[in-house]
């Protein structure tokens, strides 16, 4: 006969189950008390991790706020580069700037973008 019960996403070990503050695994009790997920505060993105990161932003919500902390003239720089359309450009010094991936730094000039 085989085991039909669901095994832990995590560990592999059985039983596990569905948890109520975890919307993607499959987990076993050790493992919900170290798994779970939470909205993002800013854009309410439903993140997943272990729970010593709960509460933390999403990586786009992050890179905008390491960006927000940047002085006022560098962001000004950006923001011309951005409106000579110049997107390879503007890309390159986001992830400089803020030392994030390329698909974070277009993520953050899209959203510079539809802001200004
Ligand atoms: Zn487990
Ligand atoms: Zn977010």
């Amino acid at each position: 006969m085989i085991d039909m019960s669901p095994a832990c996403d995590m560990c592999g070990s059985t039983p596990a189950q569905k948890w109520d503050d975890h919307a993607h695994y499959v987990l076993c009790a050790r493992c919900s008390l170290k798994y779970m997920t939470w909205p993002c505060p800013d854009c309410a993105e439903v993140l997943h991790g272990v729970r010593a990161d709960e509460g933390t932003r999403c990586r786009s919500c992050e890179t905008t706020r390491v960006w927000l902390a940047l002085p006022r003239d560098t962001q000004d720089e950006v923001h011309r580069v951005i409106a000579e359309q110049n997107a390879v450009k503007a890309v390159a010094w986001v992830r400089e700037l803020v030392g994030c991936e390329t698909s974070e730094a277009m993520v953050l000039l899209d959203r510079l973008r539809s802001r200004s």
